[in-house]
């Protein structure tokens, strides 16, 4: 299989190189921590649908990352999440050595093979330094996602771009074009320097030598947060890379602010850089004035987040939709009564594991709003509570209410553990015969498809512009549940009023933000779900067919091969030699 009307540029040996410090590959492997790594996986589940010529690089992270407890006052506590890569890839014979903060590290590959709908296989090699002849400090490089000091992330952040190329270099790759899906990965354009110049000093490269791999790189940004770039001193800088490197990365700009900047080094270094929805790309050229920076927008794998009962309704219906994304548009034409059988279905499940895992028994009847997502504090998961006696009587005007909610905070993040504390003190306070709330453990992949499919109604309240693109309630449109959200991200894109959801009003306040949220429920959203359940199955229809037929990762590849990779006009003519300047 290949991807027909671009074959030409690819074969099995030139394929498009994608590294990320994080890949979702399957619920067992703890390789992700959230969003971004998701992301990966559905993009590379994508294109093994697609036939599209591509591997991956991420590391092993032989810890994961971590599992979240909760107790009764809502106190995370973090265990470690061993997993055993020898049981579950392939080994790879390749070893590469690279030399960080002065001392050899060998790196050895695992590899996973995605396989597509159509039997292509995108192989991901998880890079492993776990081998005996490393220091011992070194052999735990590769153990925890996100884990570690500052040292501890930028020599992470080396194997993962250094070792990434070189160890596809060892296996007889030459990447046509390298993605790297976020700045962690930046150090690869520096590892292709080296290769340019067979192992002479980078710091002497000349500009032919950078248009050459400029010519090969492109570049994802997802962070609209300038905390949430990367960043490294001088000295962690000169004393980890060496002074040749250091010294290379300082003369073509990508220190910053006296600090060496992983997004400026990817984006010197990259002929293509985008944001991750069309919001996100215009705060992105606002960060960064100096480059010319597109946007594509996320979308999720939608085999993968389709509940079984919509998979079933989905093959009677549209029976290539697997195959063939669009063909979801068709989804308008599936009966109300079909709709409202399959989300019964999927509900139920949601229930039975909020049952298995709390004891809480809620009703499939009852209105049911779902919220999970990394609990970082622009995410706001406690704004549904700003004005709780409002809650309360709206549960009592319509028959009940039920929240559904998870996210972990990241271990070190206190004002995030802090919100989920308010979160779960205020279920405790708050859960009455006709207002039930749970917060459910330890948010993953699993959890994470449940409530996208069996909740009725998808939130999202997220502090403007700060959510890059946002894919959980793209996961609930392919189930046809309506998001209720802040206009930011994927959904300044997605929403239709009243058609695929309701947008929260746009204030600069809180307030109105919540009284907006509060409204909406009140004189729309319930008494649509209690009142006129025809007319709420056709919004979820409609949900389908616009929104899942459209926020999905197939379409999302083809606009990055089309504008990313393999962009007929420019890979070719663009101007080698100029950094990329703003339009
Ligand atoms: C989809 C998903 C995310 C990302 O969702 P957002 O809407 O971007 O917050 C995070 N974690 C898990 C486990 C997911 O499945």
């Amino acid at each position: 299989m290949s991807f027909a009307w671009r074959s030409e540029k690819q074969s099995d040996r030139n394929p498009v190189a994608y590294l990320s410090m994080e890949i979702a590959v399957t619920p067992e492997m703890p390789t992700y921590s959230g969003g971004l790594g998701v992301l990966a996986g559905d993009t590379l589940r994508a294109a093994a649908d697609l036939g599209l010529q591509m591997v991956a690089v991420t590391l092993v992270h032989r810890r994961g990352y971590f599992e979240q407890h909760l107790d009764a006052n809502g106190k995370q506590t973090e265990e470690p999440q061993p997993w055993s890569p020898e049981t579950l890839l392939a080994p790879e014979e390749p070893i590469v050595r690279l030399t960080i903060e002065d001392r050899s590290v060998a790196i050895r590959a695992w590899r996973y093979d995605l396989e597509g709908i159509t039997g292509h296989v995108v192989p991901v090699y998880f890079l492993d330094t776990n081998l005996e002849e490393n220091d011992p400090g070194d052999r735990k490089l590769t153990d925890r996602l996100y884990g570690g000091d500052g040292n501890h992330r930028l020599r992470q952040e080396a194997v993962l771009g250094m070792g990434g190329a070189r160890i596809l270099d060892a296996m007889g790759y030459v990447p046509s074009v390298y993605h790297m899906n976020e700045g962690h990965a930046a150090l690869l354009t520096v590892a292709l320097l080296e290769q340019e110049r067979h192992g002479a000093n980078v710091d002497h490269a000349s500009e032919e030598d950078i248009a050459s791999v400029r010519e090969r790189c492109v570049f994802t940004t997802h962070t609209p947060v300038p905390a949430g770039h990367d960043r490294f001193s001088p000295e962690q800088a000169y004393r980890i890379l060496g002074q040749d490197r250091a010294q290379l990365l300082e003369r073509v700009g990508a220190f910053h602010d006296g600090l060496l900047n992983m997004t400026y080094i990817a984006l010197r270094f990259s002929r293509f850089v985008n944001g991750v929805a069309m919001q996100h790309g215009k705060v992105s050229r606002e960060m960064f004035p100096d480059y010319s920076i597109s946007a594509i927008t996320n979308g999720v794998h939608a085999r993968t987040w389709t509940a079984p009962s919509f998979q079933a309704a989905f093959d009677r219906h549209m029976p290539r939709w697997k195959q063939d994304n669009i063909s979801l548009r068709y989804a308008i034409d599936i009966p109300e009564s079909e709709i409202a059988a399959a989300h019964a279905e999927a509900k139920s499940r949601l229930l039975a594991a909020v049952k298995e895992r709390t004891g809480v028994e809620l009703h499939p009847e009852i209105f049911t709003v779902g919220f999970a997502r990394r609990a970082a504090t622009y995410k706001r998961s406690d704004l549904l509570f700003h004005d709780p006696e409002r809650l309360i009587k709206l549960a009592h005007e319509f028959g009940g209410l039920q929240i559904v909610y998870a996210g972990k905070a990241h271990p070190a993040d206190e004002p995030g553990k802090a919100m989920i504390r308010h979160v779960i003190e205020l279920a405790k306070q708050l859960n009455t015969d006709a207002l039930k709330i749970v917060y459910l453990e330890n948010y993953e992949w699993t959890l994470g498809a449940l409530m996208t499919s069996g909740a009725d109604l998808w939130l999202n309240t997220p502090k403007r512009p700060y959510e890059a693109s946002g894919t959980s309630g793209m996961k609930a449109a392919l189930n046809g549940v309506p998001s209720l959200s802040i206009l930011d991200g994927w959904w300044i894109e997605g929403w239709i009023e009243g058609v695929t959801g309701w947008a929260i009003g746009d204030h600069d306040e809180e307030d109105g933000e919540a009284v907006s949220l509060y409204d909406h429920l009140e004189h729309t959203i319930l008494p649509l779900y209690t009142r006129q359940p025809e007319e709420w199955h056709r919004i979820m229809r409609s949900t389908i067919a616009l929104n899942g037929s459209y926020f999905n990762t197939q379409r999302m590849l083809e606009q990055y091969v089309l504008d990313a990779y393999f962009p007929e006009d420019t890979v070719q003519e663009s101007p080698a030699l100029e950094p990329a300047i703003a339009k």
